[in-house]
């Protein structure tokens, strides 16, 4: 079945959403870099691949329905942070708007009948499980962590070993 132009309409900002949230976690790598926590920044430039091959999946679906992929601007991501702990809860609050996103085109889907689409964006449904459950798993440990140096470097160094 051919895409709607609604449903269309409402992949490609997706799409593009996940382009902007590779960019986030670019900007997170660069940040962990720049204070020394190589494994944190490691972790996120493989998040930042992920978010890539998400936005294909997406890309994918609408080409593969005779629809047309549309680029358009990424917005500037933060470039700083207050602590390692702000950065993670960022991440964790951005998968959550993702998810809310995911769900709202399901609704559309729904509302047009779409079953095409259906496939995709149950995978998306899991994916986003995983997604927040990651990013807030770190942001608990950091918290539990607090100001033990030692710590920090530990689980900086287990993020760093991150394959895929
Ligand atoms: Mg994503």
């Amino acid at each position: 079945m051919e895409i709607s132009k609604e449903l269309q309409e409402a992949i490609n900002d997706q799409l593009n959403f996940e382009l902007y949230s590779g960019y986030i976690y670019l900007s997170m790598a660069a940040y962990f870099e720049s204070i020394n926590l190589n494994g944190m920044a490691h972790w996120m430039k493989i998040q930042a691949s992920e978010e890539y091959e998400h936005a294909m999946r997406f890309w994918e679906h609408i080409s593969d329905r005779a629809g047309l992929v549309i680029l358009k601007t990424i917005e500037g991501p933060t470039r700083e942070w207050d602590s390692p702990l702000a950065a993670w809860e960022n991440a964790y609050e951005h998968e959550k708007i993702v998810t809310e996103r995911i769900f709202k085109i399901g609704k559309l889907a729904e509302k047009l009948g779409d079953k095409s689409a259906i496939p995709l964006l149950n995978w998306f449904y899991e994916e986003q499980v995983e997604e927040e459950e990651q990013t807030q798993k770190v942001a608990d440990l950091l918290r539990m962590i607090g100001d033990n140096q030692g710590a920090l470097f530990m689980l900086d160094g287990r993020l760093g070993s991150r394959e895929k």
